[in-house]
């Protein structure tokens, strides 16, 4: 690579770093400039996970990058580790110095897999998790796998809320097979991956493409296999995708926001299948593990974090992990534009917090006063058995409600209103959920509800 090609490139790593700090890694540092070919300029991965990831989560930063620093109309391209790129003849090169071209590169956004797989974020490795109290089994288990695929546990079945290490974990097993052995087949889609893939080839009558892409793999993982409820056809597929895998044992791994028992009609054999590996929960991060997962983000990301604005944070912030992370882009932005060290000042302003503003969740009880308010229903009612519409939809908003924004188990909810089991408040959750989206004026009441709820514990701190 020439000089100014080099130049090139340490501006724009430079650029990506100050303009586009939410996409920028520290392991960007370890791509290999080839020099500007034909327009591109080219970069070589250090996996294929490397490359798959960028091509399709950074390479609007990066063209963004390159077009600020050269002023010209140039692409990136990225590579393979194994590829070994563009021939180096007077014809085809052009340093930039020498003749600037217009971009002609061919399209980066094709990806690598079929077009229903997922792409494994480089970043989601062992190395990157934090354990503690919370995922310390869910932990083991996949280092387990991630070892030992399909002879360890096998399906592996993690549940959780949201937010909490699922998508991660799976990731990271799969990186740690790929390392072991770059050669294995791993298939990685989410549920809906998997319905929508089911779903065309039996429109295109092409089954066959589409089972040997699911059986013929060492390692099948679905994330968020929930999404799987009420799928018969869909369901009655899977359980013959399970059973080959499964019978030549080859790797299993799901994820979930419930155990298998509380999918909302899953056939019963998917249920016991999904439970005769390991079935192990997520739970949510405590405050100390909360603190060492935003120094892990900060770490990735380059950023001098002190303990004071680690601890602030993770006290401000206790529900689920993406949020922790949104604190963390957000001062990311404001360091990058101000140029100034992270205060304690300056995360208590970027978390827009005033002093008294502390976490806290409504009881039970005043979310039931609200509910019992607005539709003009008796909380006797409500905490009964009767069944009619005009209790029984305020009931299913309480336990929608409760489910957002306390913190008890979906048993704990079921438990306050009338003994009902969980599976009642999971279906309670997933009918106001799917409600709002298809009803504007429902969903505008149960904002109105959360906003009372919010208003209510302002005023009580
Ligand atoms: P889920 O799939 O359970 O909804 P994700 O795996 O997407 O959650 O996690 C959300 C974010 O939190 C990700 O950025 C992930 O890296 C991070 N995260 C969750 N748990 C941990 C942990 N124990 N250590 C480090 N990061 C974590
Ligand atoms: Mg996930």
């Amino acid at each position: 690579m020439t000089d100014p090609d080099k130049q090139v490139w340490n501006d724009l790593l430079a650029n990506l770093r100050t303009h586009h700090a939410a996409a920028w890694r520290k392991w960007f540092d370890d791509l290999e400039p080839l020099g500007i070919h034909g327009g591109s300029l080219v970069l070589r991965a250090r996996s294929d996970v490397h490359r798959d990831y960028l091509r399709r989560d950074c390479l609007d930063a990066f063209n963004d990058a390159l077009r600020s620093v050269t002023g010209q109309l140039l692409t990136v391209r990225f590579l393979d580790p194994g590829d070994p790129g563009p021939k180096t003849t007077p014809a085809s090169k052009s340093s930039l110095s020498q003749r600037p071209e217009p971009a002609h590169a061919p399209s980066e956004a094709q990806l690598a897999a079929h077009p229903d797989a997922l792409v494994i974020n480089p970043d989601y490795g062992f190395e990157n998790f934090v354990v503690g109290p919370n995922n310390r089994l869910a932990h083991a288990a996949s280092v387990a796998v991630g070892e030992k695929p399909g002879h360890a546990y096998n399906p592996l079945f993690i549940h959780g809320d949201v937010g909490l290490g699922k998508t991660h974990l799976l990731q990271a097993i799969s990186l740690r097979i790929k390392q072991a052995n770059p050669s294995a087949v791993i298939h990685y889609v989410s549920c809906d991956g998997f319905i929508s893939d089911f779903m065309n080839a039996v429109q295109s009558g092409k089954m066959s493409a589409f089972r040997h892409r699911f059986r013929n793999v060492d390692m099948l993982v679905i994330d968020d296999i929930h999404f799987l409820a009420k799928r018969d056809r869909t369901q009655e597929e899977f359980f013959h995708t399970f059973n080959t895998l499964y019978q030549s044992q080859k790797q299993i791994v799901l994820s979930c926001d419930a155990r298998p028992e509380e999918i909302p009609d899953l056939e019963d054999r998917l249920v016991s299948r999904f439970n005769w590996g390991l079935v192990t929960k997520i739970e949510a991060p405590c405050y100390e593990t909360r603190v060492e997962i935003l120094k892990s983000k900060a770490r990735l990301r380059h950023i001098e974090m002190s303990d004071a604005v680690a601890c602030h944070i993770a006290s401000k912030i206790d529900s689920n992990i993406r949020e922790l992370e949104g604190a963390i882009t957000k001062l990311q932005l404001l360091v990058a534009v101000d140029k100034q060290p992270i205060t304690l000042e300056l995360a208590r302003m970027a978390l827009g917090d005033s002093p008294q503003r502390v976490a806290r969740h409504p009881t039970i009880d005043a979310i039931i006063n609200v509910v019992t308010d607005f539709y003009s229903v008796k909380r006797i009612d409500l905490l009964g058995k009767r069944r009619h519409k005009s209790i029984s939809q305020p009931r299913q908003v309480c336990m929608y409600l409760a489910r957002k924004m306390t913190r008890h188990s979906l048993e704990e909810i079921g438990a306050h209103f009338g003994n009902r089991d969980h599976t009642t408040v999971m279906h309670a959750v997933r009918t106001i959920e799917s409600k709002q989206t298809a009803d504007t004026d429902f969903a505008s009441v149960v904002q109105s509800l959360v906003r009372s709820l919010d208003d209510e514990y302002v005023r009580a701190s």
